[in-house]
C-alpha cells in the first residue's frame, strides 16, 4: 500500500495526481496490475477527468456548485454540507489497469484529486492488485 499526502490550496479545486500516482507505483517496483486510487475523506473525491484544458475543471466545479450550492439552507451542522454532497456524487476511488509500467489511461484522461472543503492536507491511498 502506498500513502500519498496532497496539500490543497483552495476551497474547491482539482489536482492532477496522475504522475504522482504513476511514480509512486513504479518506485515500488510494480509494473502491472490494477491500480486502485482511493481517498478516505467525505469532502473530497478521486475522479478520472479530461487533463488538457484547465478551464474544463472550472466548468466541472461550477456545475457541481449548481447541483449543491454553498448557500443552500442545509440540515448538516457544519458549514460543509455542499462539500459532502459533491464528494458522494463524485466518488472516492478510481481503478486503472497498468501494463509494462504504463497506466492504460485514454489520451485525454488524468487522475484527479477533487478538493471540496479546502485548503487542507489530504491523504490518497494507492494499492495495486497484481494481475
Ligand atoms: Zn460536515
Amino acid at each position: 500500500m502506498i500513502e500519498l499526502a496532497i496539500q490543497t490550496r483552495h476551497t474547491s479545486e482539482m489536482v492532477d495526481i496522475t504522475e504522482t500516482v504513476r511514480e509512486a507505483v513504479i518506485k515500488k517496483g510494480i509494473k502491472s496490475g490494477l491500480v486502485a486510487v482511493f481517498t478516505p475523506h467525505t469532502t473530497a473525491s478521486i475522479v478520472l477527468f479530461e487533463k488538457i484544458d484547465p478551464k474544463l475543471r472550472r466548468d466541472f466545479l461550477e456545475a457541481l456548485g449548481r447541483i449543491a450550492p454553498a448557500n443552500h439552507p442545509y440540515h448538516h451542522d457544519d458549514a460543509n454540507a455542499a462539500a459532502h454532497i459533491k464528494s458522494a456524487l463524485c466518488g472516492a476511488r478510481v481503478v486503472v489497469p497498468m501494463e509494462n509500467a504504463k497506466m492504460m489511461l485514454g489520451e485525454w484522461q488524468g487522475i484527479f484529486f477533487c478538493e471540496f472543503d479546502g485548503p487542507r492536507e489530504r491523504k490518497v491511498i494507492v494499492q495495486v492488485v497484481n494481475g
